[in-house]
């Protein structure tokens, strides 16, 4: 069977719309047009009911009440309410915050942009696997702490966090804890009562359903959490995030939710089958390959790879039908690998080396197939042009060579 081309594995970038997500969402793109808000007639009853159904979609993958589940304009949106959120309305409390050096952006720069507004940040470093451990966290934690903020499961490399120890070392604490679950939910399980989680972030792109939504789990129950406000108006959302209800977006990722939580088991099986295909496919073929982050506390979609003697940018390149992320951002503005990878202490040529392959639900065997093919393709070509990949495979240790100009 010819694989239709490019091949798409960067699922955790953004992921297609589910057919069926559409076609739940078209219904509110036409007829039923209301505005939520509207209490009068039957266009906002309908649009309503859309809204409280998706809620209730939401609410049972992450096993939490509706009345828990504040929506967004995505997880961006969502860390930034519940990180500025918690940390002004516990400014009395104290301004201690502790994160990790491999959040999302979204997370980090939040961190940061409090950190230069009087609160006091801890970003700690995790392992060579990209884990943090409870002892860490509590370590850091004192009775000046209000947030801990970590993420469940990271984008780059895919490890998972242990949620429920580290919530419970945060709760032991009197800390509050929010976790961007953005690229856990809809791939493994997620229960907010299990994991003991008090805020937790999550987005409908990730998970197939459209951009430019996601939600905001907030614990309503031992404890009631408590946020300042972010975006004042209307009192949409509890009064917790005005503005007009994205009703077919909303649709979109209650249905998207659903679906997950649906076929999260044979989706996860297949998908891990694919990914250890796609590693061991490589691996084989290739020497000088190593995974970055943890090997088995690992999403089942997520493989990222150093290739030694290879340069991210060119593999991409040459990798033209087949579409994945690098570690390194030459085609950015600055020269920097990855900084996830930097936190896990993989050093700048590796980095600079490296691709992250994120498969998905529309992925199909014959794709990895066809991706083994191409990566090994590319990756001999590329090393057959580098003299340092020939010394090493000649036995010269290349740190003790000494070059022309020294
Ligand atoms: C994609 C992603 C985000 C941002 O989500 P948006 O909905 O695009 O704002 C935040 N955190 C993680 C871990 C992500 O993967």
């Amino acid at each position: 069977m010819a694989v239709k081309t490019p091949v798409y594995l960067d699922n955790n970038a953004t992921t297609p719309v589910d057919p069926r997500v559409l076609e739940a969402m078209l219904p509110y793109l036409r007829e039923h047009f209301g505005n939520a808000a509207s209490r009068s007639h039957s266009f906002g009853w309908t649009a309503e009911a859309g809204v409280e159904k998706a809620r209730r979609q939401v609410a049972e993958l992450i096993h939490a009440d509706p009345r828990e589940i504040i929506f967004t304009s995505g997880a961006t949106e969502s860390d930034n309410l519940a990180i500025k959120g918690a940390a002004e309305m516990h400014r009395e409390q104290g301004n201690h915050i502790v994160t990790c050096q491999t959040e999302h952006k979204a997370v980090l720069d939040t961190c940061e942009y409090l950190a230069r507004h009087g609160f006091e940040v801890t970003f700690l470093k995790p392992d060579s696997d990209g884990l943090v451990a409870p002892e860490q966290v509590a370590d850091a934690v004192t009775d000046r702490t209000i947030l801990i903020t970590l993420m469940t499961a990271n984008n780059e490399i895919g490890t998972i966090h242990p949620i429920a120890e580290i919530a419970a070392a945060a709760r032991r604490k009197g800390a509050l804890f929010h976790t961007d679950a953005t690229q856990a939910v809809g791939k493994i399980p997620i229960d907010v009562q299990a994991m003991g989680v008090d805020l937790l972030s999550l987005s409908a792109h990730k998970i197939y359903g459209p951009k430019g939504i996601g939600a905001l789990y907030v614990r309503r129950r031992q404890p009631r959490v408590r946020l300042a406000i972010q975006m004042h108006g209307g009192g949409h959302e509890r009064g917790l995030r005005s503005g007009t209800l994205n009703v077919p977006g909303i649709v979109g990722l209650g249905a998207a939710a659903e679906i997950c939580g649906r076929e999260m088991p044979e989706e996860s099986r297949r998908l891990t089958g694919l990914r250890d295909r796609l590693h061991r496919g490589i691996t084989e073929a290739l020497d000088e390959v190593t995974l970055n982050g943890h090997p088995t506390r690992r999403l089942p979609n997520t493989v990222n790879l150093s290739f030694a003697y290879v340069e991210g940018e060119s593999l991409m390149m040459k990798l033209s039908d087949v579409a994945v992320s690098s570690g390194s951002a030459c085609t950015s503005a600055s020269l920097e690998p990855s900084f996830v990878l930097k936190a896990l202490g993989v050093g700048d040529d590796l980095a600079h080396g490296s691709i992250r392959f994120s498969l998905g639900r529309f992925n199909a065997a014959e794709e990895i197939e066809y991706a083994i093919q191409k990566v090994v393709a590319a990756v001999r070509q590329l090393r057959e042009l580098s003299p340092l990949y020939e010394m090493a495979r000649q036995g010269v240790d290349i740190k003790t060579v000494k070059w022309g100009q020294e």
